[in-house]
């Protein structure tokens, strides 16, 4: 009888998926805009950031006891793994311009925008995915976040100096390196820095 419409896939899920399983699980949309939307609630820089390691923080005092801490030193990125508010409204304006793509289209300009040196998925949709496999996905990484928390609170081991999600991929990629590529998550984790934010960055530093 009728078919399902077509779901598109969080962007962030398609770049990886082991890391954004959460984005398959909850959120499948029907629409380019939704993804937009979604990516606007989930997949922003907050507020409160360092600019060394691009960790967040709910607070302003919670960040500066980030940067302060002795003998806690962050690990460097050049870039966040979220968009910067600045990025996101550069990709408000270049779909503003996309009327008479289709939706197919305006999502893959979406991703080159987001991810500017990724190789681009097979597809945008979320229906061809191998569910089956990627609920297990899911349910192993949910798992193995809950122990190593569990783990470093057993051991007295303090978590605020540590990246859990770093921390996490590189066990992953340590100890299962016989699992498919989609398991594997780059390390340390960041989206491809675009060139404008790159000469900001180093300009910045440049200056200091
Ligand atoms: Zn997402
Ligand atoms: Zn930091």
């Amino acid at each position: 009888m009728s078919e399902e419409p077509p779901s598109f896939s969080c962007p962030f899920y398609k770049y990886s998926p082991l890391r954004h399983w959460r984005c398959y699980r909850k959120y499948t949309f029907k629409r380019v805009s939704d993804v937009k939307s979604h990516i606007e609630r989930v997949h922003l820089v907050g507020k409160h950031y360092c600019a060394i390691c691009f960790q967040e923080f709910d607070n302003a005092q919670q960040l500066q006891d980030h940067s302060c801490t002795a003998n806690f030193c962050c690990l460097p990125l050049e870039g966040p793994e979220r968009l910067f508010q600045e990025t996101f409204d550069e990709l408000g304006r270049a779909l503003a311009h996309t009327r008479g793509l289709s939706d197919a289209d305006k999502w893959y300009m979406m991703y080159r925008q987001i991810f500017p040196n990724a190789s681009v998925p097979m597809s945008p949709l979320t229906f061809d995915e191998p569910l089956r496999i990627m609920r297990e996905n899911a349910l192993f990484h949910e798992s193995l976040y809950g122990g190593l928390i569990t783990e470093l609170r057993r051991h007295g081991i303090p978590l605020e100096g540590i990246h859990l999600p770093s921390l996490q991929a590189g066990l992953i990629n340590k100890v299962l390196p016989m699992l498919a590529d989609a398991m594997v998550t780059p390390e340390p984790y960041q989206r491809p820095v675009p060139l404008s934010r790159t000469s900001w960055y180093h300009g910045n530093l440049g200056a200091m």
